[in-house]
């Protein structure tokens, strides 16, 4: 007998060989039907592997990542005896599964495959598919192997730097494949699949080696659920923010000022604003003092810091000066700065905490290849604040930052977010600086605040910075996509590398504790996400222009004229659209343009001293016909609705 130790810690008994599905349907028939794959002892295997010894199983389905993967990856054989059918002779290399599908490395020789192909490809994998073919793992000797493969010098090389004894083939229909496991029960599984793409690849990444072509596709349990994948696929496209941005006139990027720097224009200005005010305003009501600090500094304030020996040969290089030896670095981080802020004049704990918060602009070299729209750029701006507090007020003030994130999330419409602690990984302490009893003090501080405001947490090992543990918020958007938003950062180290200290109580010098933290992250980055989050329908209270008046003709001009004034003492932002235009066409530009609300004039409503009002996206409730105070009524109930008071 051998005990089989489940998630939930229970131990079930059975006789040696059983296998993860007999396990499966000791538990239930109906979850059985469900499972696809498993997991032994931090092994991937296969549910019809028989278990010889004991251990803990976890069994996959759909529903779980490690399900999905073995699903997507199985599928990749199935296209891979596909290809070898419909383009004989060619070479198969690799066929992981990566997120939302898998892909293939071929080498197709003389042949080629272009989007035309991809239609037979999805059919014939269907019909093996139907066919239900049992995914089977057979060992093979290491000299049986490299004489299977003697003609296909990728499996050769791979095969080349396995053990003897360690090598395993796939087996499903007539087809087999070099391969670790980790597939589903049957090929019967898979109902629906599509070929994505194809795009060039180097054997092993490396631009030296041949080129390959990589074949994309993904794959379900569902004819639906692919329909949606794809509907999905659509819908990001349409909400893109670089399409988005060009569109509403946001930002725009020159090869001339270079890669990866956006150039904010007025319309896009005009929202980062609002959007630091609004933070400001909160910012200010909870004790933080703003402060402004240049774009450069000296290298050495960085090799103090500790970056330069991490991060000074990925990033820009130093600046020199005519003055011989002088070189300053582009400020990767403002926290540097405002250490010395905090160094300007002795302190004693009566004065803590001192909270400093700055909109400030770093640079961070990226490769071009890694850049992309507002989400990975060169130069961006962060709603940075760092706060200096005694070791007892750090659990406070670290439950000050979390209300103030989320009532950021809460007046930005995202309502969807998990939190995931990061702390160190205890096998590799090398990577930290820093005490070992400090880090202690600041993950249990982090745990604990995240506990007492109610959080939904995960706590993640070796995913803290290399300077401290921190608290990361996961933002799910109106797409079901994941983001990651609002940094907390808990930092014993800094003050020590500054000499950052205040006199306590005792008379004596004290060091502070540190906190990092921004709620947005990066205005760049965080106005990309809300701009694909809203599909540029922001919250009304951050829209640019609220309303827009759109008069019948040009006859109405006075009249839409007093609107604007009345709408403007109701601090209502918004402009008249006075072209001699159709009035259809004025609504279609400005629906395009995401107007909130439009407001037609003309001669009833100038008769009696009403607007004509139009909501976006809700044509087919119709208009209303309201005076303008009432109209400033109706606005500041949907402001209020979601911008409360901090
Ligand atoms: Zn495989
Ligand atoms: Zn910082």
């Amino acid at each position: 007998m051998i005990k089989v130790t489940l998630p939930d810690g229970s131990v079930r008994e059975f006789a040696q060989g059983v296998t993860p599905m007999d396990v499966a349907k000791n538990i239930s028939e109906g979850f059985a039907r469900n499972v696809i794959s498993a997991n032994y002892n931090d092994t991937t295997i296969e549910t019809s592997t028989p278990l010889t010894t004991d251990g803990n199983l976890t069994l996959y389905t759909w529903n779980d990542k490690e399900g999905k993967k073995a699903f997507w990856h199985s599928t990749s054989h199935v296209m891979a005896q596909a290809l070898e059918e419909l383009f004989p002779g060619i070479k198969l290399t690799l066929g992981p599964a990566i997120d939302n599908g898998f892909y293939y490395d071929v080498d197709f020789g003389d042949q080629k495959i272009t989007d035309a192909d991809f239609k037979r490809i999805e059919d014939r994998v269907l019909e093996i598919s139907r066919e239900k073919h049992e995914f089977k793992m057979r060992p093979v000797s290491k000299a049986e192997a490299l004489e299977v493969y003697k003609n296909n010098e990728y499996k050769t090389e791979l095969i080349s730097n396995l053990e003897d004894g360690t090598i395993t083939f796939c087996d499903h229909a007539n087809f087999f494949d070099l391969c670790r496991g980790g597939h589903i029960p049957n090929t019967g599984i898979i109902k629906a699949v599509k070929i994505m793409s194809i795009a060039g690849a180097y054997w092993r990444g490396d631009e030296k080696n041949k080129q390959l072509t990589r074949v994309y596709g993904t794959s379900f349990p569902k004819q639906k659920d692919l329909t949606d994948y794809l509907e999905l696929l659509e819908e990001a496209k349409r909400r893109d923010h670089r399409k988005l941005g060009k569109e509403l006139d946001l930002f725009h990027f020159s090869q001339r000022v270079g890669q990866g720097l956006p150039l904010w224009l007025p319309k896009g200005a005009a929202l980062r604003d609002r959007l630091e005010q609004f933070l400001k305003k909160a910012q200010k009501k909870a004790g933080y003092e703003q402060v402004v600090t240049p774009h450069i500094g000296q290298k050495e304030l960085y090799v103090t810091s500790g970056h330069y020996a991490k991060y000074g040969a990925d990033s820009f290089q130093p600046i020199h000066t005519p003055a011989e030896g002088e070189e300053f670095l582009l400020k990767p981080m403002n926290c540097p700065h405002h250490c010395e802020i905090y160094n300007a004049r002795p302190w004693s704990y009566k004065d803590l905490p001192k909270r400093y918060a700055e909109f400030g602009t770093v640079y961070r070299y990226e490769q071009s290849g890694e850049l992309h729209g507002l989400t990975r750029v060169r130069g961006f701006t962060q709603d940075d604040a760092h706060i200096f507090c005694t070791p007892d007020q750090l659990d406070a003030e670290f439950k000050n930052v979390i209300d103030l994130v989320l009532y950021v999330f809460g007046s930005l419409g995202f309502e969807n977010f998990t939190a995931q602690v990061s702390v160190r990984d205890l096998d590799n302490p090398d990577k930290y600086i820093g005490s070992v009893e400090n880090w202690e003090k600041a993950e249990n501080a982090i745990i604990s605040a995240a506990k007492d405001k109610g959080l939904n947490y995960v706590i993640e090992a070796g995913e803290a910075a290399f300077y401290g543990p921190k608290l990361d918020f996961m933002v799910k958007d109106a797409l079901g996509r994941s983001w990651q938003l609002g940094t907390i950062q808990v930092d014993y180290n800094l003050p020590e590398r500054f000499d950052l200290s205040y006199k306590g109580s005792d008379n004596e010098l004290h060091r502070p504790v540190m906190i990092h933290r921004a709620p947005f992250g990066s205005m760049e980055r965080f106005i990309a996400i809300l701009l694909e989050h809203t599909a540029g329908n922001f919250p009304l209270w951050l829209m640019p222009e609220q309303a827009i008046i759109l008069s019948l003709s040009e006859k109405y001009e006075k009249y839409a004229k007093k609107v604007l004034d009345l709408l403007e003492i109701h601090e209502i932002r918004a402009l008249i659209d006075n072209r001699n235009e159709t009035i259809g066409k004025k609504i279609r530009e400005a629906e395009m343009q995401k107007m909130p609300f439009m407001l037609i004039v003309g001669e009833e409503e100038e008769k009696n001293g009403t607007i004509s009002v139009r909501r976006n996206g809700q044509e087919g409730k119709g208009n209303i016909t309201v005076t303008i105070e009432e109209f400033a009524k109706i606005v500041n109930e949907e402001i209020n609705k979601t911008l409360k008071q901090f």
